[in-house]
């Protein structure tokens, strides 16, 4: 058993549409970045690839490349996924918490996890997703931006 650890942050700007867990969330506002900029899924991919000791997505999925601006973040989690069955590992368990001061995500959970969850070719049993606020406190809270950590659990497939 391996475990890794995910964070990633984006800003939230106006004219861009939100994307948390592949799941596009109605909000004056969305997360910028290069990809669609799913702060969520880039976390859990970073868990992922600390795990396997594969780098981070960066190194992966370099912003800046054509063939990636917009792209979904759950085709790029499918790239993980098969990193990952290249290394001859299996995921066993995400958990993941956004950090979201609005809009509020609790009516979305479920699809987030089962996106991840059909991305990555596991049990929706296997995907946590938790919705937190910063409480009130500094750049989050005023919704300049949402924020995820994650950590995953991968072993050797059987
Ligand atoms: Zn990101």
């Amino acid at each position: 058993m391996r475990t890794g650890i995910g964070y990633d942050i984006h800003p939230l700007v106006a004219g861009r549409p939100l994307v948390l867990g592949g799941v596009t969330i109605p909000f004056e506002k969305g997360l910028d970045g290069w990809s669609d900029a799913d702060v969520l899924t880039h976390a859990v991919m970073d868990a992922l690839l600390g795990a396997a000791a594969l780098g981070d997505i960066g190194r992966h999925f370099p912003p800046g490349e054509e063939d990636l601006r917009n792209i979904s973040s759950l085709v790029l989690l499918q790239g993980v996924r098969d990193l990952l069955k290249g290394k001859s590992y299996k995921v066993s368990n995400i958990d993941v918490t956004v950090i979201a001061e609005r809009p509020r995500l609790a009516d979305h959970i479920y699809a987030m996890r089962a996106n991840l969850a059909a991305a990555l070719g596991v049990d929706i049993d296997l995907v946590s997703v938790k919705a937190s606020t910063n409480n009130g406190i500094g750049e989050l809270a005023a919704g300049e931006g949402i924020a995820a950590m994650a950590v995953a659990g991968i072993e050797a497939a059987s």
